[in-house]
């Protein structure tokens, strides 16, 4: 490809990456990422955590200062303000994220959902929070949605809880619409799967006939995903919508791995790391392919596949801040890429998530978990930190 480096972004450039933060801000990362990196702290933290949370011993005030600073945004939405402008300045946009999880009670759906519309009504007529985000777990059951996907016959019941779900759904997607707020709905566990991409392709079919408003999300460390995409491609072409997606690579493998290993079925994962980054950036250039039919977020850390993303812009000569491609990456995380990117105009946010911190830690200890030694994660971190503190004398 012949492309102009000049107008490449400059993944190394920390400078850039880190001008947000101030020395004392830079430093508590490198001590925290330091922490985190320790395989065993990282294993038995949680338990420990969890035992000190319930027991009512005073550890919120320590972890809202640590971990909780670096990768949430506050508790409220109001305390995520100062998270909002600082991405801001540096051409970063916010995806306010109400990461409250676990909870399965009706009365909690509904809050929930009320939750999510906040979102949107605060996202409306700002630009700094470009993109919404919520998930079906949120606002509805776990094995309701585990029962439909198994395709186990639902008692009335039952019916009557779904329809409730569908409605929930409908009330977002219906606000973004609205408010003229684009919203993404999170790809969750394969075995809740079918139903969530029913109900987005639904709500695409409602609400994006006009432009983007609801993205699905594509886990192409599945390997059905791509077929899926490009498929849903083909009906959402035939049926007259744009169709909305957020391609990421997946959460959840080992989890995966083990219940169909456990439940003796065919692994739904990619047999190795390499089928799912060939799969991903497969994505990614039949998305820009089709880039007046299909809106695409790249959700993504890794920082080949984003930069293939600005060398399909570049050789298709489409504009940096075209309003189909989004840049996404996690609060706390990747900032060489979000911020390098933005300053190359290219359309970026980030992950913000927030809520009290009790609900918000199954959230902070998969961030932990994927910052181990063993995840990989810590190294490019922790080394672009440590270049950074060089560059500035610390
Ligand atoms: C903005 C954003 C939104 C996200 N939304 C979702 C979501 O809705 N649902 C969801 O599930 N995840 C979501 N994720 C998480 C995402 O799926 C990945 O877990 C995470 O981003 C790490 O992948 P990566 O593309 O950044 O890059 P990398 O670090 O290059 O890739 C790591 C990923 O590769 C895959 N992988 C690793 N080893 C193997 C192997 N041996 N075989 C096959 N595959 C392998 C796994 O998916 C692993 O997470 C999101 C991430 C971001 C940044």
């Amino acid at each position: 490809m012949d492309l102009s480096p000049n107008k490449q972004p400059n993944f190394d450039n920390t400078e850039i990456a880190f001008r947000q933060k101030t020395n004392a801000e830079l430093k508590q990362a490198y001590w925290l990422f330091k922490i985190i990196s320790s395989n065993f702290l990282t294993k038995v933290g949680p338990l420990v955590t969890n035992f000190f949370l319930n027991i009512g011993l005073p550890i919120q005030g320590a972890i809202k200062a640590t971990i909780f600073k670096q990768f949430c945004g506050g508790e409220s939405i109001a305390e995520c303000d100062q998270t909002i402008s600082q991405l801001s300045k540096g051409g970063v946009g916010t995806i306010l994220d109400y990461s409250v999880e676990g909870e399965e009670e009706e009365l909690v759906f509904d809050e929930t959902c009320a939750e999510i519309i906040r979102t949107i009504l605060r996202a409306a007529d700002d630009n700094s929070i470009p993109i919404t985000v919520f998930k079906i777990t949120g606002i509805g059951r776990f094995a309701l949605l585990e029962k439909i996907n198994a395709k186990d016959a639902l008692s009335a019941l039952e019916k009557a809880e779904f329809e409730k779900v569908r409605l929930r759904c409908e009330m977002i997607c219906k606000t973004a619409f609205d408010k003229k707020v684009p919203i993404m709905i999170d790809a969750e566990e394969t075995w809740i799967q079918n139903p969530i991409d029913e109900l987005a392709l639904d709500m695409m079919r409602k609400f994006n006939r006009e432009g983007i408003i609801v993205y699905n999300t594509y886990q192409m460390y599945r390997h059905d995903k791509l077929a899926d995409m490009q498929a849903d491609h083909l009906i959402a072409k035939a049926d007259g919508f744009v169709l909305g997606v957020k391609v990421v690579r997946g959460a959840y493998m080992e989890k995966e791995r083990k219940r169909a290993s456990d439940l003796g079925y065919p692994s739904p994962i990619q047999p190795d790391k390499q089928a799912s980054d060939h799969d991903y950036d497969a994505a990614l250039r039949y998305c820009i392919d089709y880039i007046d039919e299909i809106a695409l977020v790249a959700g993504t850390h890794n920082e080949d596949s984003s930069r293939l993303l600005t060398y399909l812009l570049e050789e298709k000569q489409i504009a940096h801040n075209h309003p189909h491609v989004y840049f996404a990456q996690l609060l706390g995380m990747s900032d060489n890429l979000s911020f390098n990117l933005a300053d190359a105009q290219y359309n970026v946010a980030k992950y913000v998530p927030y809520g009290p911190i009790k609900a918000v830690m199954p959230y902070l200890f998969r961030r932990a978990q994927e910052n181990t030694s063993v995840a990989g994660q810590t190294g490019r971190e922790l080394g672009l930190i440590e270049r950074e503190l060089k560059r500035r004398k610390l």
